[in-house]
């Protein structure tokens, strides 16, 4: 990103770019409540000269790690999450 001005993503924050030498959302919380264990937040991603990424930060005991994932990754991630949710609401539904 040298030299000539980044051409940001639609989707950019446009937060220092060249600086951080990648383009990036803001973090965005999925369990903005606060009452969970674990603190999940996602932002999409993308160093110079590669595909976009979906970073997924995860922040439990006072401790964070960041996983970055493909695109392709996270498209089978909702997969798999929606057959789990759908089969935990079977077993909700057949407890009661
Ligand atoms: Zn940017």
């Amino acid at each position: 990103m040298r030299g000539a001005r980044p051409a940001h993503p639609s989707w950019c924050d446009r937060q220092g770019c060249e600086a951080r030498e990648f383009h990036a959302t803001a973090l965005v919380p999925v369990a903005p409540a606060g009452d969970e264990q674990a603190l999940f937040e996602v932002q999409l991603w993308q160093h110079v000269g590669s595909q976009p990424a979906l970073a997924l930060q995860v922040t439990d005991d006072e401790v964070t790690a960041h996983h970055l994932m493909t695109l392709r990754q996270a498209r089978l991630l909702i997969r798999v999450l929606a057959r789990l949710l759908v089969s935990a609401a079977r077993t909700r539904r057949a407890a009661r």
